[in-house]
């Protein structure tokens, strides 16, 4: 009898499941809109002009200590430079930031987790709801209870405001973590206004609640860095609250595989920043030892390149363009299909991912009558849609939806 036999069956992750599901589905008209990949309009993965650029100057300046051990935070120059990006122009003294390089995003929150659940040892996160899945499974496994505040408003498929206001005042305690995605959140396609974002940081100030930035989409929601990563500024501008933000370069570089992001934290005084600094490499130190270079150099080059930088920015522009431009062809297909339901959200969602409201049931009936591929939340990955698939699609929802 192994020691393993009463452990839970744990049910395949439901992106590669769904992606299994869709390799043995053998029809010529198959459509996955699944995973958070940005796919160009040819449906084929896109490596940035401005990343191939990159790829030559690091290539051309390695030497033979290419493959030696970064320090235990990481190379220097690519977390500050991920830092500025980030904040912009630093509003608190630099001593203040704590940067750190991680596993891309997932590091980033997992690590974040670890030390904050160790150091503020919160009663609770709380998560919107719905949220990145992952965020539960990062916060479960360091033993953090997860609480949920309302987001999704499945009637109006809108932001769910005033709920989600009312129940983080009446029920999140002092010391809690709350978890705010930076823009572009991920499932819904739905951010707070300014206004919003404001009231937002007034709860946290008065509640005394942690707030723990996930930016996995600067650039990718508007095009633009720097609106992109406005809520986050906001808080940081107000100078009264320590803050944590989780950095990936996967989507706005699409660097996926290579896992380039950073951990970042604003805290209120230097000797706070060291005393964090210290704890975080020690837990680096026990989870992954060195963070990986190549990615880190490549990103590096980018953010630092007087050159290169406006490249990529022009880069950001087409993925998020198209990414916009095919929001309204599936709108307008929708449209003139009479498929019944309202379809504003489309439109008004931004980022990479769509919450169509589609139900689990609707869901399985694009997948068998139309080999249209989504996860059973409804949430479509808009990036995997090109004028060669959306009428499709849209017909595979209209079908649904009757
Ligand atoms: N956070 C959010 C909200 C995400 O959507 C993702 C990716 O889908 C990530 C973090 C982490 O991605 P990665 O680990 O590739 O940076």
């Amino acid at each position: 009898e192994s020691l393993f036999a009463e452990l839970d069956d744990i049910p395949l992750d439901p992106h590669y499941a769904l992606k299994e599901d869709f390799s043995a589905d053998p029809s010529p008209s198959k459509v996955i809109l699944g995973s958070g990949i940005y796919r160009d309009k040819n449906g084929k993965p896109w490596i940035l002009p401005a990343v191939k650029e990159a790829e030559e100057i690091v290539k051309s300046s390695e030497d033979s200590g290419r493959y030696d051990y970064l320090p235990i935070p990481g190379y220097a120059p690519f977390y500050t430079a991920a830092r500025d990006l980030l904040f912009g122009s630093l509003s608190s003294p630099e001593d203040n930031f704590v940067s750190v390089q991680t596993i891309s995003g997932t590091g980033a929150n997992s690590l974040g987790a670890h030390f904050l659940s160790e150091a503020l040892k919160p009663s609770a996160v709380w998560l919107s709801n719905p949220s990145w899945v992952n965020h539960a499974n990062i916060w479960k496994s360091v033993g953090v209870p997860v609480r949920s505040y309302p987001y999704w408003d499945p009637e109006r498929k809108a932001l769910d405001f005033e709920d989600m206001i009312q129940i983080i005042s009446q029920e999140a305690t002092p010391g809690d973590v709350i978890v705010l995605h930076g823009c572009a959140h991920n499932p819904t396609g739905l951010d707070p206004t300014k206004d919003q974002w404001r009231t937002i940081a007034n709860l946290c100030e008065s509640r005394g609640l942690f707030p723990f930035f996930d930016c996995a989409y600067q650039g990718f929601a508007s095009g633009n860095l720097d609106e992109d990563a406005w809520a986050l500024r906001h808080f940081t501008s107000r100078g009264s609250m320590e803050l944590a933000v989780a950095q990936s370069f996967s989507k706005n570089m699409g660097l996926y595989g290579e896992r380039v992001g950073a951990l970042h934290f604003l805290t209120a005084s230097p000797d706070a920043a060291r005393k964090v600094k210290g704890h975080l490499l020690r837990l680096q130190r026990g989870l992954i030892s060195q963070p990986p270079k190549r990615g880190a150099k490549i990103a590096t080059t980018i953010l630092k390149d007087n050159a290169l930088f406006p490249k990529w920015l022009a880069d950001l522009r087409e993925m998020s363009s198209r990414i916009k431009c095919m929001r309204q062809a599936l709108y307008d297909e929708l449209i003139s299909l009479g498929t019944p339901g309202n379809w504003d959200h489309i439109l008004t969602q931004i980022g990479m991912f769509s919450y169509t409201g589609l139900s689990p049931e609707q869901v399985e009936c694009m997948r068998t009558d139309g080999h249209v591929y989504i996860l059973s939340s409804g949430r479509i990955s808009v990036a995997g849609l090109n004028n060669a698939n959306v009428k499709h699609v849209a017909q595979a929802i209209d079908k649904a939806c009757r």
